[in-house]
């Protein structure tokens, strides 16, 4: 494997584990070596959306060990998003047997220490009860695959430019944009193509119903940064990014003051340095925000990302190859 050259895409590794939901109880994992699923056609999943998925990473470190970051919290969002969208739970025990289980059976597929690149844990559940009314599934199945994939933009750590949408919303207030379901990504294409056809790397979500708040950065959260203060939006459409909240207490313990709440559009003018949040891409900086609607366009600072951004970047991704203290035990060690 060119460790160095890897996309941030798929890779077949060895094994992936799955647990079957039948008569109310999760079946003990069962380690697969085929990619495909054998699905009846009335599977709700393919009709009515039932899907939800997470995603994490793990890292090798200078010491040769692999730390998986803070996968209780993704533990906890999986329960969460099950909720949302009326599946079973997945316990937080079993979900860390099947995570460490699965990153122990693919072993060779960590990527070494220094290359930039990780292993990149995906568990899913759908529902693969028949039914043709519109009602849950009474059978389910929870899937974890893992990929090793590299950093996920190839230029590194680079200003991207966004595009609010004005057109289209991802989620609506009371909606599903809580959950980590499919459903939130199929209704944010149409926003994600437009902003890519005008030259932008993403598109901005606003809060559905008054069009005035930042709700949502593409697949990731949102920051502003002024005054030495970390701003982020609160709003009950925005997925809860665990990279978010691990930067909101990063700035904290750098000594800044944090902020959750409403961020209305015209603020933006306003911020020394914006960036997108996510597990993917951990930041990516802003450099320029597009609005349609008043063909405004927002800059922060000349194309290279700023210094408080830089700062928050470097700590979170060294907490989690261990070149850092952590804290607040946010790495656990596979072992
Ligand atoms: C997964 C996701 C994020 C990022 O969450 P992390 O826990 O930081 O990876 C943000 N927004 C949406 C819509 C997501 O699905």
């Amino acid at each position: 494997m060119d460790w160095h050259k890897l996309p941030f895409g798929y890779q077949k590794t060895s094994y992936n584990l799955r647990s079957i939901y039948q008569n109310g109880v999760w079946s003990p994992l069962e380690a697969y070596d085929s990619e495909y699923l054998t699905l009846h056609m009335a599977a709700t999943s393919l009709h009515y959306g039932q899907e939800i998925f997470e995603g994490m990473k793990a890292f090798k470190g200078k010491d040769d060990k692999i730390r998986v970051f803070r996968w209780e919290e993704n533990a906890k969002r999986f329960q969460h998003s099950a909720k949302g969208v009326l599946m079973p739970e997945v316990s937080v025990e079993l979900f860390r047997e099947a995570i460490f289980k699965v990153i122990l059976l693919n072993k060779e597929y960590v990527p070494p220490y220094g290359t930039g690149a990780s292993l990149y844990i995906r568990p899913l559940m759908i529902g693969t009860g028949a039914e043709v009314g519109v009602k849950p599934a009474d059978e389910y199945l929870f899937l974890v695959f893992v990929t090793p994939v590299g950093p996920y933009f190839k230029e590194g750590f680079k200003p991207v430019n966004m595009m609010i949408s004005r057109e289209y919303d991802r989620a609506a207030p009371l909606g599903t944009g809580t959950f980590k379901t499919g459903g939130n990504y199929a209704g944010g294409l149409r926003a994600i193509r437009k902003a890519h056809e005008m030259g932008y790397a993403n598109a901005i979500f606003l809060d559905a119903k008054e069009k005035k708040f930042i709700d949502e950065c593409g697949p990731a959260n949102f920051f502003g940064i002024k005054q030495n203060t970390y701003v982020t939006p609160e709003s009950t459409s925005i997925l809860n990014s665990i990279t978010n909240k691990s930067l909101l207490q990063i700035a904290q313990d750098l000594g800044m003051n944090t902020e959750r709440r409403k961020v209305p559009v015209t603020e933006l003018e306003t911020f020394e340095e914006t960036g997108a949040c996510g597990t993917a891409a951990v930041i990516s900086p802003i450099y320029k925000i597009f609005d349609p609607d008043t063909q405004k366009t927002y800059t922060y600072g000349d194309g290279e990302p700023g210094p408080v951004s830089s700062r928050l970047y470097k700590k979170l991704t060294a907490i989690q190859q261990g070149d850092e203290p952590d804290l607040h035990n946010w790495t656990t060690v596979v072992e």
